[in-house]
């Protein structure tokens, strides 16, 4: 049975806490009673990015059924065990949960294939990649506050967006060369696909896509089936199978916060700047975890993601966003005008680009509904 350890919500030397923040691009007065990366978490609660999560597909297609995640309640997952662990770990929790709410900001809609899709457009404009995207939205595409653009967020929470991504802007730059992530941004990112593959499983079987008995090779399911019909024989389908998800995510936390915590004492980690001087991950899972994670990743990629109903999304996704995309760059006047406005001093490309990547799922196909009807707008 695991116990609280001793770093539990008290901060250890090496997290990184308010008072060692580079702070906010527009410098602004301290709040009363919030801290620094309070603000930020409730920042990005409160921005219209976070509220579209709603609506943004994380596999499965969103009329699937009221039952499976969005990517706003994934985001809410990952959320909530990122503060388990930071407060196991004795880290920032303010700021790893700013970190977790904000990690999806910049997807585009339908998932994967969505982003997959603006990147062809960008290819030669810049390019497309969901965490410099997010970066776009927190520093410059949000306008609610009047003194700045953007949420106007703390260095460390963009930070976090710039090392999570794949791409090569020199934007990003600034960031990267900070060193390793610090254990906030490593937690929310090693917690995001603990969270997707254990509820990625639930989603399918909920949903039909895969039977129970075809996860009888992914030895992790095996063992916690086991148990848990061990410990309550008899239960139904209905309960049986979130019991079984819940000790996934358990064995995956307990693991997790483990071996974290003998990773940082192995390396002698006792301050943020060892931290970023150290090369390799220390916020990680066993090997032993690893490996049984790999083969659910395995199953999930061979029986889900590669589903005739998730790919049948995927395609329809991308044949929405490629038809958007063209229809605007031929005929600008389509755009909202404060898109169109950009058109005089910015690239075609990247207007639309914003303009599509911030959409749902839902108000994609409704303006894709408006733009090929003949009918007024609805
Ligand atoms: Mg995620």
């Amino acid at each position: 049975m695991p116990t609280l350890s001793p770093m539990s919500g008290k901060h250890a030397a090496y997290a990184l806490t308010a008072n060692q923040s580079k702070g906010r691009h527009h410098p602004e007065p301290a709040h009363a009673f919030r801290g620094l990366f309070e603000r930020d978490r409730d920042r990005v609660v409160h921005s219209t990015a976070f509220r579209r999560l709603v609506n943004k597909t994380q596999v499965f297609p969103s009329p699937t059924n009221d039952h499976h995640r969005t990517r706003l309640t994934h985001t809410l997952e990952v959320a909530q065990i990122s503060r388990v662990v930071a407060r196991q770990i004795g880290l920032e929790e303010d700021l790893t949960e700013a970190i977790a709410l904000a990690h999806d900001l910049g997807h585009p809609p339908f998932g994967h294939a969505g982003e997959d899709e603006l990147r062809q457009f960008m290819k030669e404009h810049g390019g497309f990649e969901h965490n410099s995207h997010a970066l776009r939205i927190v520093t410059m595409l949000e306008y609610r506050y009047p003194g700045f653009s953007g949420l106007n967020l703390s260095w460390e929470v963009r930070e976090a967006f710039a090392h999570h991504s794949k791409s090569n802007d020199p934007s990003l730059d600034e960031y990267k060369a900070a060193g390793s992530p610090f254990l906030e941004a490593q937690v929310a990112d090693e917690v995001d696909s603990l969270a997707y593959n254990a509820h990625d499983v639930e989603d399918a079987l909920t949903a039909g896509l895969v039977r129970e008995t075809e996860l009888d090779d992914v030895p992790l399911w095996c063992r916690a089936h086991r148990e848990v019909l061990n410990d309550y024989p008899g239960l139904p389908a209905g309960t049986l199978i979130p019991t079984i998800v819940r000790k996934l995510i358990s064995w995956q936390v307990e693991d997790l916060i483990q071996q974290s915590l003998l990773n940082l004492a192995a390396e002698g980690i006792d301050s943020v700047a060892s931290v970023r001087a150290c090369p390799r991950p220390l916020i990680s899972m066993s090997e032993p975890m690893k490996s049984l994670r790999k083969d659910l990743e395995r199953f999930l990629h061979r029986h889900v993601y590669r589903h005739t109903r998730v790919q049948r999304m995927a395609f329809k996704g991308r044949r929405t966003i490629r038809r958007l995309f063209e229809e605007f760059l031929g005929n600008p006047v389509l755009l909202p005008i404060r898109y169109r406005n950009r058109l005089s001093h910015e690239s075609a490309h990247r207007v639309i680009c914003d303009y599509i990547a911030g959409m749902t799922d839902r108000y994609a196909r409704a303006e894709f509904r408006n733009l090929f009807s003949a009918e007024d707008d609805t």
